[in-house]
C-alpha cells in the first residue's frame, strides 16, 4: 500500500512534467474508484498547473480554477506516458498535456480518487481533521507530548492516528518504536516527554530515509513502466518475527494490535 514516502516519491516524479503545463483533457475511462470521480472533473480542462503538493497521502494539483486531489489507495500508481501509448486495463484516467504527455493512473482495486474542489483545498472534507505533517514545523516530541496527555491508547495507535500526525503508517510505526526505544504496548498517556522528543525524531528519520531511498529510483519510474518507487528499507523489526533483533540478537516478538501487526524488541523496547 502506497504509503506517505511512495506517495511522496510520486510526486516528485511526475512534479517536472507537469509544472506550468497545461491540460488539455481529462479522460475517465472508469469513475467508480473509492468515491465517484465527479463530473466536476472537467474543469481541469485548459487549466494551467501552479503547483503540485502533497497533504497526507494526497497529491494536489492546483490550477487557477481548482485543486485536483490524487489518492493512490490500496494499489494506486500515477505514471507519465507518452500520448501514443493505449491504455491497459486498471487504467481509470488521463491527464493529457499540452507537452503530448500523459498523466496515467492505475488502479486494480480501485480504492483510490481522483477529486476536484474550487474552495481552499486545506478545508476540503478529506484534509481539514488531518493532523500535521510529520516532516513539517508543529510536528515535535513536545507536541506529541502535548496530545497524548490523558490519552488510553496505545503508543502506536496513537501515533498511526492521522488526526494527530499524517503518514505513519504500519511499517514506519513500528521501526520509529524500535528506533525510539519504546514498546508499542505502552499507554500513549505515559510516555515522557524526553521520550517523545526521540520519538518525534525517529519518525522523522525513518520517512526521511524512505523518501530518500524513494528518490534513488525515481529515474527507472518515470522513464520505464511507472510501476511506483517502491525501495526495500532495511527494516529493523517489521515483518520479522523470531528474526534476531540487529542491536541485541533476541528473536522479535510478532502481536495484533487493533487488527493490526506489529513487531517489537521486548528487549531494546521497553
Ligand atoms: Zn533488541
Amino acid at each position: 500500500m502506497p504509503e506517505l514516502p511512495e506517495v511522496e516519491t510520486t510526486r516528485c516524479g511526475i512534479e517536472p512534467y507537469l509544472l506550468g503545463q497545461t491540460i488539455t483533457g481529462v479522460t475517465v475511462r472508469q469513475p467508480r474508484l473509492r468515491w465517484e470521480v465527479p463530473d466536476s472533473i472537467q474543469s481541469l480542462v485548459g487549466q494551467t498547473v501552479q503547483q503540485l503538493t502533497r497533504r497526507g497521502k494526497y497529491i494536489l494539483l492546483h490550477t487557477p480554477a481548482g485543486v485536483a486531489l490524487i489518492h493512490l489507495g490500496m494499489s494506486g500508481s500515477l505514471r507519465i506516458v507518452d500520448a501514443t501509448m493505449l491504455p491497459r486495463k486498471h487504467d481509470h484516467f488521463d491527464l493529457l498535456l499540452a507537452s503530448g504527455n500523459i498523466v496515467r493512473y492505475h488502479d486494480p482495486r480501485r480504492f483510490g480518487a481522483l477529486l476536484w474542489t474550487a474552495d481552499p483545498v486545506q478545508q476540503h472534507l478529506l484534509l481539514r481533521e488531518l493532523g500535521p505533517e510529520p516532516l513539517e514545523a508543529g510536528f515535535d516530541g513536545d507536541y506529541l507530548f502535548t496530545q497524548s496527555r490523558s490519552r488510553t491508547v496505545n503508543v502506536k495507535a496513537f501515533i498511526m492516528n492521522a488526526h494527530i500526525v499524517v503518514g505513519v503508517g504500519n511499517i514506519y510505526a513500528c521501526e520509529a518504536l524500535f528506533l525510539a526505544g519504546i514498546d508499542p504496548r505502552r499507554v500513549a498517556g505515559r510516555i515522557s516527554r524526553e521520550r517523545y522528543l526521540k520519538l518525534a525524531n525517529s519518525i522523522r528519520e525513518i520517512l526521511t530515509y524512505a523518501i530518500e531511498r524513494g528518490g534513488t529510483t525515481l529515474r527507472d519510474f518515470v522513464r520505464e513502466d511507472g510501476s511506483p518507487g517502491y525501495f526495500q528499507l532495511e527494516l529493523k523489526v517489521y515483518g520479522r518475527a523470531d528474526e534476531p533483533c540487529r542491536v541485541c540478537q533476541t528473536p522479535i516478538r510478532h502481536l495484533t494490535q487493533g487488527q493490526r501487526s506489529t513487531w517489537f524488541c521486548p528487549v531494546c523496547q521497553h
